[in-house]
């Protein structure tokens, strides 16, 4: 019969696997998605929201055209299983979809007791809204409600994590609202790391848009030594207890928990052979995104786009007689400091024995005029449209 293809998870990875399958293989290859959720919610430009700068809506897609257009059969529901042996994924419902070749892009899970005193019963207290949706709508009204002069307490995550700038745009776009709705606001990073990513451009935006406001406390302040006591709006930090008015716990992640159930990880993230992201435990299963162990490459949206359109080459090639050619991996993490004021990272990639490994890499300098800003800004809006047809037809 038609080989089948079973895709988990319709994110940045798993959407964009199904809809190269199902384009390139024009019906030789039954492609089935499975996804629990209509509407899928970017977590990138999530923190343009939190900025004013971006409508909730304008970042929801949902997956009618991968199902009209591209004849991808779309499953609302959850993964709950993998049985490898009889090559089949299991879901909530209790149906049982068998596959030849299953991809996983589940994105993250939290680790649990990451940050002592959270858990996911206090995320409506202590937002984390570092999964797409719902959690940066209350981010958001809890920062619009904060008392004058109030603090916004950010307690970003240990390396590695999804989107290594993303907590410290978070902390530009806030500071742009706050410093629009309520000036004499402070926030407050709680950092268990020593340096993140882009930290020189950060931190001259800050000095330049939002003097005074930002304070960071890192390792050697009592960073790593983090607790947070929901019901109170307290965060203690190296024995030290503040009252806060607006909390965003982003815990220590790992690989989503289908990965873990399947038997495909190694600690907290899943090995991949570098040039078609199977996984090194099973040739039949390729991991994706956020959950594999991606080697040089950062967990980013545009990392795991661009890792499923090397995934789907392979997946085609041995599946029907498409013609395989050399992985080639790119990523660019574009970052908005202030309105206009827009920077980035990125890298070229290419697959060796060992891993996905960095050829080239650029970044966004210190010092540059608002011209080249303004610029890379309107560059991240070409990609964010380019990356979401990729994704979703
Ligand atoms: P996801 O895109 O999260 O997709 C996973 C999907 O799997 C979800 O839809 C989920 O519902 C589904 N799923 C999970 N478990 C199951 C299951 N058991 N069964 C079925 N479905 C399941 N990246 C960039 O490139 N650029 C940026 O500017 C950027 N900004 C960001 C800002 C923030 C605040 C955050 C949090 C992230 C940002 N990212 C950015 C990172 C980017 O969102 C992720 O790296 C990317 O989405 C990872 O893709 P993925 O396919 O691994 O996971």
């Amino acid at each position: 019969g038609v080989p089948r293809v079973v895709v988990v998870g319709g994110g940045a990875g798993g959407a964009t696997a199904a809809r190269y399958i199902a384009k390139g293989s024009q019906g030789a290859v039954s492609v089935t998605l499975i996804e629990p959720t209509r509407r899928y919610y970017t977590c990138f430009f999530s923190n343009l929201y939190l900025g004013g700068l971006r409508e909730m809506d304008s970042l929801g897609h949902d997956y009618g055209t991968l199902a009209a257009e591209y004849g991808i059969n779309v499953v609302h529901d959850w993964a709950v299983g993998v049985d490898r042996d009889t090559r089949t994924v299991s879901l909530a419902s209790g149906a049982s979809i068998p596959y030849d070749k299953l991809i996983l892009s589940p994105g993250i899970d939290f680790k649990e007791g990451a940050v002592p005193g959270w858990d996911v019963t206090a995320q409506s207290a202590m937002p984390h809204a570092y999964k797409g949706g719902t959690q940066a709508q209350l981010l958001k009204a809890q920062v619009m409600a904060m008392p004058e002069g109030g603090t916004f307490a950010i307690v970003t995550p240990p390396n590695p994590y999804r989107c290594p700038p993303g907590p410290y745009e978070r902390v530009s776009m806030v500071a742009h609202t706050l410093s629009e709705v309520n000036p004499s606001a402070k926030i407050l990073i709680v950092d268990p790391k020593e340096g993140y990513s882009k930290q020189a451009l950060f931190e001259e935006g800050w000095q330049a848009h939002y003097g005074g406001m930002i304070e960071r406390i890192g390792p050697d302040f009592g960073g790593t030594n983090v607790s947070v006591n929901p019901a109170e709006m307290t965060i203690d930090i190296d024995g030290q207890v503040e009252s806060v008015d607006v909390c965003n716990v982003i815990p220590a992640q790992q690989a989503g928990h289908i990965v873990h159930a399947a038997g495909l990880t190694d600690g907290d993230w899943a090995p991949v052979n570098a040039v078609d992201l199977s996984s090194k435990t099973d040739p039949d299963v390729h991991i994706l995104g956020d959950s594999a162990a991606q080697g040089d490459m950062p967990k980013s949206g545009f990392a795991a786009n661009s890792q499923a359109k090397v995934c789907a080459n392979a997946v085609l090639g041995a599946l029907t007689d498409a013609r395989v050619f050399p992985a080639r991996f790119s990523n660019t993490c574009w970052s908005l400091i202030a309105p206009e004021d827009g920077v980035k990272v990125g890298a070229t990639y290419e697959a060796t024995e060992e891993k996905i490994a960095s050829i080239d890499s650029f970044i966004s300098q210190p010092g540059e005029d608002a011209e080249t800003r303004a610029q890379t800004y309107q560059e991240s809006l070409g990609w964010y449209a380019a990356i979401t047809t990729d994704m979703f037809g």
